[in-house]
């Protein structure tokens, strides 16, 4: 079985930083560098393997090829249903909102899109958007983008370090300046925009907006309630476990290693470990394997089968499944 360290694709939207080249170790030239896709097949941003048999491949190609990798939870799909994303978000991003699978299906000819945030760090005074502080309709937020003051029905929240947040389809939102997060979604890349801030990118023009599209998948009703939960953390010795979020597309742990954890891969589903800070190693008993080493930033595709693991080494992980 293989576990794979995968390089991601970069993207340099306009309100990006260089922190994901600075401090988590992203070898991509290109400033700003806004987004990593760490684990990706989709077209627009495929992750390359790095080590190992299938090294120079897309993870695409070797999911294509071996899709008994994914697992049989997910195997019929032929595709890795999931996209993991580092994101750097100097200024704010768009202010936008995604479709559901079904229309998503439909009209543009893939997934909908819902997404967790995990934040991973986040400046004083930062804030996300959150849904709506009230009922709204149409009419009252095409005036709202015409006069460029939607903020008034926008529910925006501070977010600290280690927050997270379940972001479904329909739900408008938008990540705010000062924030760095980890992006867990669906395999989809169909961002309705709703406002952009007036902004020009670099070649002197304003991103384009999806209005007409974004008011039909939007919930137009009063966000759920944004508290963070109560978090139950399980202590053991060597390590501390947490689920993050578990939802009908994927779920989340966040583990702080102290010196090691084990944990088993079977058969039902692939694993994805993302490094947000320190470094390990992660090992099987299967003596074909070779042990990966990793560092803050780097992202590993465990197939499904895998067996037994130990992650060996001082790190803060996030680990996604099906
Ligand atoms: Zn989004």
């Amino acid at each position: 079985m293989e576990i794979m360290k995968l390089l991601p694709a970069g993207k340099d939207y306009l309100w990006g930083g260089t922190r994901l080249r600075d401090e988590f170790g992203k070898k991509i030239d290109m400033t700003p560098l806004a987004e990593t896709w760490e684990c990706s097949v989709h077209p627009d941003g495929p992750s390359v393997v790095e080590n190992g048999k299938y090294s120079g491949r897309t993870l695409a190609e070797v999911l294509r090829e071996h899709p008994e990798y994914l697992g049989t939870k997910v195997e019929d799909k032929k595709e890795l249903p999931i996209l993991m994303k580092l994101i750097d978000a100097k200024k704010d991003l768009s202010v936008q909102v995604h479709p559901n699978d079904a229309y998503a299906r439909e009209h543009e000819g893939q997934n909908g899109k819902s997404e967790m945030w995990y934040v991973i760090d986040a400046d004083e005074n930062a804030s996300i958007i959150y849904g709506f502080i009230h009922p709204v309709t149409e009419e009252l937020l095409r005036k709202a983008v015409e006069q460029g003051n939607l903020d008034k029905h926008l529910q925006k929240v501070k977010v600290h370090k280690g927050d997270i947040y379940y972001v479904p389809a329909g739900m408008v939102h938008g990540i705010g300046a000062g924030t760095l997060v980890a992006e867990i979604q669906e395999n989809s890349n169909v961002t309705y925009r709703v406002y952009d801030y007036d902004r020009i990118d670099t070649n002197g023009k304003k991103r384009e907006l999806h209005f007409d599209k974004a008011v039909k998948v939007m919930n137009m009703g009063v966000a759920p309630d944004v508290k963070q939960r109560h978090r139950f953390v399980h202590y053991y010795p060597g390590c501390s476990r947490e689920t993050l979020c578990r939802c009908k597309y994927f779920e989340t742990e966040k583990i702080e290693v102290t010196k090691g954890v084990s944990f088993v891969v079977k058969e039902e589903s692939f694993q994805i470990i993302l490094c947000i800070e320190g470094e390990g190693q992660v090992e099987t008993v299967d003596e074909n394997t070779r042990p990966v080493r990793f560092s803050k930033g780097d992202c590993l595709f465990l197939s499904a089968g895998t067996g037994k693991c130990y992650l060996l080494g001082e790190a803060e992980i996030l680990k996604v499944r099906c």
